[in-house]
């Protein structure tokens, strides 16, 4: 699940791939490398590790040097095999072919054998440099070099993408997709650009073609061709226009995209609500009339299938939509659920739900059901992404781009999407009462606000959050427990603990505490008690009495003006829950793990955007 860049054309490619690269660095950062045509040849700088170190290097090389490059082929590498070091980063070289891969080659040990059979001799450890081999001896063979990737690539077993240029044919760029996904656009001025996904590409167009699998795409200074690698026919394929500003992939002055991330949730809501609803229609829940809308509504039963952040979503999902819709909700691990015989009604239906639309596990859960016949929904934050495009329906959540490996703003966007379903299958069905619908619904538009007073840029929750990260940073360990709504989210708080300040972390349904777990309790351990006023909200503060008597210590998350929780906690972070549904409140809760998460990790000095061994978009099994 590596990034790759490739471009061909006029402007100074070190800088669209470098510029590019680093666009893409969430996909993996491994290691770092670019390929860049001089004069005829091809030159390769890569280093282990961060863009960054990759652009250390080449400031020892003259300007002139470096504005003179036109053409070239970059990477970031989230390795699968073989170590992370200089030795195996991509750009890989065999002879006059120069690559970069994304997936894995499955068949490459016995293509591996054959190569060594034939006396090729790979220099790392790669799957990826084998691909060099085949195509340099379908060149050596006499076949040109869209015709020798071709044939190649129709050799290679498994998702992958691969992008190669040759010294043989100077100034093309050859890409090809199958599995793994791959975007081109024409760029403005000429040429064109290839690339993991549209972020590095929307500066030079806002046309991307998404390509399909099996598609192959050419790049040179006169624009883009398309093929298939089937036949090698030529292809014609249409662009799709993404709306994603350039200033909104910056920072904005936070000092991280998590922290920039988390406080623009207020606006992901405003969005999705937007995407998701027909604002047109007065009736609440006013989903817009599109196939998936349908498809919805036929569902007897559904199976929300999802991994990591985008299963507590999920698990949200199950409780809006069987409390207000009625409808029985299972929700399963994609990567277990593709392994297991499920049982399926005529009218079932399995919803994949993936923030990068390219979850390799949740794709082959939707690729499977299309072929028995059952009906999918992807819920995906990327337009024209692999499950947005394999599934029979595919809703968007509009959280923009999210460039911090640990979902935030695509958390929520997915929540809400889930709840907007809900209410609006229970209006259709009438499970949800007329009255309630509307003040549910005007609940739900209220969020907005209430995420801008939460999210204040110095507000109060940032200040506490802070100051109670200080506090408990030497803690041990954290367990977070919530009951009914605030179980998903005591389960995404302990996760994003894990993810990006490598503190070990667990989250409990509060009722299943002292089935186990209480024994670890001890003055060295955090509890985050998370307990809003709704109907669970008493037994959660008899649990945090547990919590309490074994000398933990206690963040409480609660109602404002809860003043008995309060007085419990050690640490108390209020959020105004007044008036509000209490099926709402994740909304409200989920920040706030967030942050707490987040200000642990910058005390602890992790990296907090691209933690380590993660990556974005998991294309892997
Ligand atoms: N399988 C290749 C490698 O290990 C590519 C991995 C990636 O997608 O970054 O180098």
């Amino acid at each position: 699940m590596c990034g790759i860049v490739g471009y061909a054309g006029t402007r100074p490619a070190l800088d669209v791939l470098i510029n590019g690269l680093k666009r893409l660095e969430y996909r993996g950062y491994d290691s770092s490398g670019v390929a860049l045509f001089f004069e005829g040849k091809i030159e390769i700088q890569k280093s282990q590790g961060k863009v960054e170190n990759i652009e250390r290097l080449l400031q020892q090389l003259p300007a002139e040097r470096k504005n003179a490059y036109r053409v070239g082929i970059g990477h970031t590498r989230w390795a699968t095999h073989g170590k992370p070091t200089t030795q195996n980063a991509h750009p890989h070289r065999t002879g006059h072919v120069v690559l970069v891969h994304n997936g894995i080659i499955e068949n490459y040990l016995e293509i591996k054998q054959e190569l060594i059979a034939k006396g090729h001799r790979p220099a790392s450890e790669t799957d990826s440099e084998l691909f060099g081999f085949l195509v340099l001896d379908a060149m050596d063979g006499g076949l040109g070099l869209v015709e020798a990737v071709r044939m190649s690539f129709l050799r290679l077993h498994g998702s992958c993408s691969v992008v190669v240029m040759s010294e043989k044919e100077p100034g093309m760029v050859v890409g090809v997709r199958n599995g793994t996904p791959l975007v081109a656009a024409a760029d403005e001025q000429g040429g064109g650009v290839i690339a993991s996904d549209a972020q590095p590409i929307i500066e030079y167009s806002r046309d991307v073609y998404f390509l399909e699998d099996g598609d192959m795409v050419i790049a040179t200074e006169k624009g883009l061709t398309f093929s298939e690698i089937r036949l090698g026919q030529p292809v014609r394929r249409t662009p799709i226009h993404v709306d994603w500003s350039i200033e909104r992939l910056d920072k904005q002055g936070f000092d991280h995209y998590m922290l920039k991330e988390i406080h623009e949730q207020s606006v992901t809501v405003v969005d999705t609500l937007n995407e998701m609803l027909d604002r047109a229609k007065a009736d609440p829940f006013p989903l817009a009339a599109r196939p998936g809308a349908e498809l919805l509504s036929s569902a007897s039963d559904m199976t929300l299938v999802a991994c990591g952040t985008s299963w507590h979503a999920a698990l949200l999902g199950k409780y809006w939509l069987e409390r207000f819709a009625r409808v029985p909700v299972s929700v399963d691990y994609a990567s277990e659920y593709r392994y297991r015989e499920p049982v399926l009604q005529p009218r079932s239906v399995v919803v994949g739900i993936s923030q990068s639309g390219e979850t390799a596990d949740t794709l082959a859960v939707i690729k499977d059901m299309k072929r028995r016949g059952v009906g999918t929904i992807g819920l995906t934050n990327v337009r024209g992404s692999t499950i947005a495009r394999e599934v029979q329906a595919s809703f968007h959540t509009s959280a923009g781009p999210e460039i911090g490996v640990a979902a935030t703003k695509t958390f929520t966007a997915q929540m809400l999407s889930m709840l907007l379903w809900a209410g609006h299958l229970g209006v259709k069905r009438k499970t949800l009462p007329p009255t309630m619908a509307v003040r549910l619904f005007d609940d739900v538009i209220r969020l907005p606000l209430l995420l801008n007073d939460l999210l204040a840029r110095d507000g109060a929750l940032v200040r506490a959050t802070k100051e109670i990260a200080e506090k408990v940073r030497n803690s041990k360990g954290f367990f977070f427990m919530g009951r009914g709504y605030s179980f998903p989210i005591a389960l995404e708080g302990a996760l994003k603990l894990k993810e990006i300040a490598y503190v070990h972390a667990e989250g409990y349904a509060a009722g299943e505490l002292k089935h186990g777990p209480i024994a670890m309790l001890d003055e060295s351990m955090t509890v985050v008690v998370i307990a809003p006023k709704d109907t669970w909200r008493d037994k959660s503060v008899s649990n945090l009495e547990e919590v309490r008597a074994r000398g933990a210590r206690i963040i409480g998350v609660g109602s404002a003006g809860d003043t008995q929780m309060e007085r419990l906690s050690d640490f108390w972070i209020p959020v105004n829950t007044a008036g509000l549904d209490e099926g709402l409140s994740p909304f409200l809760t989920a920040p706030v793990v967030q942050l707490l998460s987040y200000y642990l990790a910058v005390l602890k000095g992790t990296d907090v955007d691209k933690p380590r061994n993660l990556a974005k978009s998991v294309t892997v099994e």
